[in-house]
């Protein structure tokens, strides 16, 4: 098994419901604006945008980024401690009660996907009712990252287990996927030929964020499919 998802950018409107889902399941604090200027925002997930062509011919293009999963993951072999790992399912796990906080997995991570938790951040009332009781709050001086919502993907295992059969395609899904109102998030074992995710990132659009890194990520995008065209107007004007 090798958990991975595909995100299909002809599909992504840039609503960031993903986003909202992410911190609201895994108990993500919002810094504020000061805190963000200074490089501290603690998201797991973000939309990047981007601008392609020139007014009035312009259009919006958006990229949900979050942890790649990648099966050479470049976060793993510099932390001290074994904070961060390969599990046997192909997740890049990170131990919070492990870090130390030396900050050395951030710096090696080309896609910007961890965030360091400065403060003990205080959910302001109401809002700390709301809080995930599956998802430890963490302290201050730890590393976060997107998991995949690794805590609903051990619940359905657990649940296939006590039932006696296994995890099918489609019984786990992570926040952000469940919450995309256009379905461009896909998640599944990306070992099994005949899971939807797995389908997907065999189309001749999937492609992977900064590949000649070497990083093997299992987050694949699938190009808008209009984009080769318009890159190709672009090159020949
Ligand atoms: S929820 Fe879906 S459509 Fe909205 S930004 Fe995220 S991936 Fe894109």
């Amino acid at each position: 098994m090798r958990w991975g998802m595909t995100i299909d950018l002809d599909r992504c409107n840039g609503c960031e419901a993903c986003v909202v889902a992410c911190r609201a399941e895994n108990n993500v604090p919002t810094v504020g604006e000061e805190d963000c200027e200074k490089g501290r925002m603690m998201s797991w997930m973000r939309v990047e945008r981007y601008w392609e062509g020139e007014f009035p011919d312009v259009k919006a293009r958006f990229m949900p980024v979050l942890c790649q999963q990648c099966d050479e993951a470049p976060c793993e072999p510099v932390c001290p401690v074994y904070a961060t790992y390969h599990s046997s399912d192909g997740l890049n796990i990170q131990v919070h009660n492990r870090c130390i906080g030396t900050r050395f997995c951030a710096n090696a991570c080309p896609y910007t996907a961890r965030a360091f938790n400065w403060f003990d951040y205080k959910w302001d009332a109401p809002l700390d009712q709301q809080l995930n009781p599956e998802v430890s709050v963490r302290s201050r001086g730890m590393m976060e990252k997107c998991t995949f919502c690794v805590q609903r993907i051990r619940g359905a295992q657990i649940k296939a287990e006590d039932g006696k059969t296994t995890v099918k395609d489609g019984d786990v899904q992570p926040a952000c996927a469940q919450s995309c109102p256009s379905e461009a998030i896909v998640f599944g074992d990306l070992d099994d030929p005949t899971s939807r995710a797995s389908r997907m990132s065999t189309s001749g659009r999937a492609f992977r964020l900064l590949e000649d890194l070497g990083t093997k990520p299992k987050v694949i995008y699938l190009k808008p499919v209009d984009w080769n065209t318009s890159q190709e107007k672009e090159s020949a004007s």
